[in-house]
């Protein structure tokens, strides 16, 4: 009697008390923002609650702050090879609030009985907080003052790298990068506009990257997410940075390589940004909206992606064979553009003069990335050996290179560099060194590690040790002594015989 009794109110109490689990931001009326500590406590709450639910550190910054990722799996991520494998993560730029309070609503929604059919088709991961050092004093940056999301090229930080160590172990299909614009600019408001979406998405941009992919998300995923969006009482939009229109273009965001979503974008990764409104204050106005915003675009995105789930595993894993079959005979665009199709953009925002929301129509607006330079793909490129800064970066990304195979039918290609020119690269200026190619008969093997192009990594090792690549390593404070005048580039090229 005593023991049905028990049971009886186990049955009934059990799910209120796992329903009734607020996040921190929650319990405190969303008047306050949620520490670390209390995301520690929460997340760890959450996963002894739930079988589905289990947690990982991936790393730790530079302050020793664990860095969390909660997996979402019905037998633990990629071991059902069945699965499609999705990984979000939040909260690179610490002073952006509404992304891991979102990515905590979310959590917290996962774990109950009417999601659990998400995970008969999908593995997920969430990271909340990418970047907690610089969260815990609401700046962008993180511990020492990197902007976390211009490092996923030169990954010189823990945060980033920890991101793609987890990124490298299993190969997730589909990619959220999540952030918040502040729309409050000087010459926004100047002009007599901001920009007043809710939440905004972007694909990516990087011409290097399979045209599928970038057709399927533009074509197939960000369209119905805006609208599901709207459906949900969050104004939406196409992902733009850049503007006001008299003053500079508007455009799908940068081409760079270097951020959370090109970076796995450019492995072919189906990978996207979603960017809620900041409050004006960056901290906690309108928290409650912002977090709430943010989570349903990521609900969104899971519910689509659990819809197509076979359809995308399937286009990744032939876009990804395809990019290896290709590279070493392809090319690799390393200059790129961005330029107006004629399309005149009815962007949403908010005229400071009526006091409401209305449509601004320019012809400013460049949606089209074209390639400028191209080079032909080498087999292999050699790095010395005695540059420990390469070899650091090499190690720190997860390439793979090593000792000089025995390989029949190759020559090497040496740069060098007669002058320094620079380009427009999306309104800044970066190198753009004169070239002369040379063909060098004898290489000292031992001296150089051996970097295959033909690896998940191909596209991105290119756009970064080509000299003369807008996007290369020597356009950075760090690596801007591999690009001299009137010296060779110390990097060479294995290209097969027979190949200019
Ligand atoms: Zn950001």
């Amino acid at each position: 009697m005593q023991k049905n009794l028990l049971y009886f109110w186990m049955m009934f109490l059990l799910p209120f008390l796992v329903f009734s689990q607020e996040t921190p931001l929650e319990k405190s009326g969303f008047t306050r923002i949620t520490s670390y500590d209390e995301l520690t406590g929460y997340v760890k709450t959450l996963d002894e609650q739930s079988d589905i639910l289990s947690l990982d550190i991936i790393g730790s910054t530079l302050q020793n702050r664990p860095v969390y990722a909660l997996h979402f799996s019905k037998k633990g991520v990629g071991k059902d090879r069945s699965k499609l494998k999705v990984l979000f993560f939040a909260q690179q730029h610490g002073n952006e609030q509404s992304g891991k309070e979102g990515m905590l609503l979310l959590a917290k929604k996962l774990i109950l009985p009417e999601f659990s059919h998400l995970f008969n088709h999908i593995d997920l991961v969430l990271i909340p907080q990418v970047n907690p050092d610089g969260s815990e004093v609401n700046q962008r940056r993180n511990g020492r003052h990197i902007d976390l999301n211009r490092n996923h090229l030169i990954m010189t930080e823990p945060e980033t790298q920890a991101l793609h160590m987890l990124f490298d172990r299993y190969l997730f299909e589909v990619t959220m990068d999540v952030h918040e614009y502040s729309p409050y600019s000087e010459s926004w408001e100047k002009s007599g506009y901001r920009k007043n979406s809710d939440v905004t998405l972007g694909a990516c941009t990087n011409i290097n990257i399979s045209p599928t992919l970038r057709t399927f998300a533009n074509e197939q995923v960000l369209p119905r997410i805006l609208e599901k969006l709207k459906q949900s009482g969050f104004s939406s939009f196409l992902y733009l940075p850049g503007g006001p229109p008299e003053i500079s273009y508007l455009r799908q965001s940068t081409f760079d390589i270097n951020d959370g979503r090109q970076s796995l974008g450019i492995q072919n990764t189906l990978s996207f940004i979603q960017e809620g409104m900041n409050g004006k204050d960056m901290f906690l106005e309108n928290i409650e909206h912002r977090a709430k915003g943010q989570m349903s675009g990521m609900l969104d995105m899971l519910e689509l992606v659990y819809e197509q789930a076979t359809v995308i595993k399937k286009m990744v894993r032939r876009e990804r064979k395809s990019m290896l079959s290709g590279l070493s005979s392809g090319a690799t665009s390393i200059q790129m553009i961005h330029r107006s199709d004629g399309t005149m953009l009815q962007l949403p925002v908010y005229s400071y003069d009526l006091a409401k929301d209305t449509i601004l129509v320019t012809d400013n607006f460049r949606p089209v990335v074209e390639s400028l330079k191209e080079v032909d793909d080498p087999v292999a490129y050699l790095i010395p050996q005695d540059d420990s800064n390469l070899v650091n970066w090499l190690k720190n990304t997860g390439i793979a290179y090593g000792r000089f195979p025995k390989k029949k039918g190759v020559k090497f290609e040496t740069y060098y560099i007669e002058k320094i020119d620079s380009i427009d690269f999306e309104g800044d200026w970066v190198i753009d060194p004169a070239l002369a190619k040379q063909l060098t008969g004898h290489v000292d093997q031992s001296k150089y590690w051996y970097v295959p192009v033909r690896q998940l990594k191909g596209k991105m090792i290119i756009q970064a040790l080509e000299p003369k690549s807008m996007l290369g390593l020597a356009t950075y404070p760090q690596f801007a002594y591999l690009v001299k005048s009137a010296s060779d580039y110390p990097v060479l090229r294995v290209v097969k015989k027979g190949k200019e």
